[in-house]
């Protein structure tokens, strides 16, 4: 059976600390790989040849960094089809959507090739009498990025392109659910001329994230996954003083005014409620129609199409969603559709009694839609992350703003209107990270930056874009004279350009 160990300084490991656990194929439920769990140990010998190897790194010229990743951009678009495969065949997505992970990820790799230009600094000349100040954006030094199962390709590249563009040295702890594809990731990084040490992956889980944030030579931290652990993340990171920013789970809510084409409302929510079963957090996961009819007409149109998805393994092209990840979370899920009709909401589309011949022991739930679900209710508040679509019914405009207003949650958020007033007003007094008007999934593309408010996201600065460079990088501002003669002798007074 395969093992997939760890990559450091350029090549495999087998790693020291005798932790392993098992990779699943979610379709099967069938064990398909071992995953090596790091310790400390190996931790440490990440570490040892990626501090080797960073300042030779930082001291390389942007425009040669940068030629790695025009490179490495070349290698995965040569590579599509086998990184598609891997991915899909450990998270269970279908090739379609595993292509747009890569590509999404990608895409920031395509944008980081602009580092000369992005990691400049500024220049005042005379800030004073023969005074020049000027500032530079160095590296912090090692980073780390700590990772889903969700977007086993896209969000590695969101971390490790910006850091490692900016002079950065990376150290990556991806899902133990599906490492592979981020393994391949940090070959095709060597075979584009990165030098060995700058990129190591170590898989594992708490015990190697544990390290990982109690570690001195470790500058920064990135996470992205659970709500939970993103709390703890950041918290911990910052006591062992580094910078950090950690992005959580959603709740994501998508408003459907009277005058929406609802023909065209329902396609998106299917494709952005039920597209990689459920499993994005920028998947919507509450509709909210404005008026009963509004509501009676978008809940006519959803429950066919939630009724005819095609739900399969990835093998089969016919299908729309995959299974979701482990069987644990096939019945957490489960449990919540068991809670959602026992609190009273109406269960339009059962998903639980689904089953696939020749796949009775993969992790499938069937699609499944709640009309009637309320604010007080499990299915409502919590992220279920699955193929639910749960509708809340508002009378007005101003119910409807309130709820996502109110959810803890702020990561995605969307209206669908033909009003352009609504619409102004939706997105100015929203209190969420990205807004759609009339697009479903609003994700930034790579040169903006993406990031949720209030439990999605711990932090400031938000992942690519220009913030991904300001994350990886600190400041330095030099202020120099180079005096011609004049001597004003000692000055005991605070300096200024009064
Ligand atoms: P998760 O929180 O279980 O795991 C994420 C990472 O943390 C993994 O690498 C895992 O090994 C590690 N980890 C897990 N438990 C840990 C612990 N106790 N201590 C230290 N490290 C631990 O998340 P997941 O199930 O892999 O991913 C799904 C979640 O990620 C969802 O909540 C989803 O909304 C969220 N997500 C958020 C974004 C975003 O940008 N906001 C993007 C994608 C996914």
């Amino acid at each position: 059976m395969k093992t997939v160990g760890h990559f450091i300084n350029g090549v495999h490991a087998e790693g020291k600390s005798g932790r392993f656990a098992d990779i699943f194929n979610p379709a099967t439920g069938e064990v398909s790989a071992e995953i090596a769990l790091a310790d400390a140990t190996d931790l440490d010998a990440a570490i040892a040849s990626a501090a080797a190897a960073q300042p030779g790194w930082a001291a390389t010229n942007p425009q040669r960094r940068a030629r790695v990743f025009f490179r490495f951009v070349a290698l995965v678009n040569q590579h599509m089809d086998e990184l598609a495969e891997l991915l899909s065949a450990e998270h269970g997505k279908t090739i379609e959507d595993s292509k747009g992970d890569i590509v999404r990820g990608m895409e920031v790799a395509e944008f980081v090739c602009g580092i000369p230009h992005l990691q400049k600094g500024e220049f005042t000349e005379g800030a004073g009498p023969g005074i020049d100040m000027y500032s530079m954006r160095q590296p912090l030094g090692i980073g780390a990025g700590i990772t889903p199962f969700n977007f086993p390709a896209m969000i590695p590249m969101w971390m490790f392109a910006p850091a490692i563009a900016a002079g950065n040295a990376f150290i990556l702890k991806p899902s133990e659910r599906a490492p592979s594809v981020p393994m391949r990731l940090a070959e095709l990084m060597i075979e584009a001329g990165l030098p060995a040490g700058i990129l190591n992956v170590v898989n594992g889980d708490k015990t190697a994230v544990d390290a990982i944030l109690s570690h001195d030579e470790i500058a920064g931290v990135s996470f992205v996954g659970s709500t939970p652990i993103a709390r703890h993340i950041y918290a911990t990171a910052a006591a062992h003083g580094k910078r950090v920013q950690a992005f959580g789970g959603a709740k994501n809510h998508m408003i459907v005014m009277p005058d929406a084409d609802i023909e065209k409302a329902a396609d998106a929510l299917i494709g952005a409620g039920y597209g990689s079963a459920g499993e994005r957090c920028m998947a919507i996961s509450v509709a909210v129609p404005v008026g009963e009819e509004t509501a009676d007409r978008l809940v006519a149109a959803l429950a066919p199409r939630v009724e005819s998805l095609k739900i399969g393994p990835y093998t089969d092209p016919a299908t729309d969603l995959g299974p979701v990840i482990t069987k644990s979370a096939q019945q957490r899920i489960l449990s919540l559709i068991d809670s959602g009709k026992a609190q009273g909401a109406d269960l339009v589309v059962d998903g639980r009694g689904f089953s696939l011949q020749g796949y009775e022991d993969g992790y499938f739930v069937g699609g499944t839609l709640f009309d009637r679900v309320t604010p007080d209710m499990d299915i409502y508040r919590e992220e279920i992350f699955g193929p639910v679509l749960s509708v809340v019914r508002a009378s007005t405009y101003e119910e409807a703003l309130s709820l996502p207003l109110r959810h803890p949650y702020g990561n995605g958020v969307a209206i669908f209107t033909r009003d352009g007033d609504t619409a102004r007003d939706f997105a100015s007094r929203i209190n969420i990270g990205m807004v759609g008007i009339n697009v479903p999934i609003p994700t930034p593309l790579a040169y903006h930056s993406f990031g949720g408010w209030k439990a999605s996201s711990f932090g400031d600065l938000n992942q690519h874009g220009t913030d991904s460079i300001k994350f990886w990088t600190r400041t330095k501002t030099v202020t120099a004279r180079w005096p011609s003669g004049l001597r004003e002798g000692a000055l005991f007074s605070m300096p200024t350009m009064a």
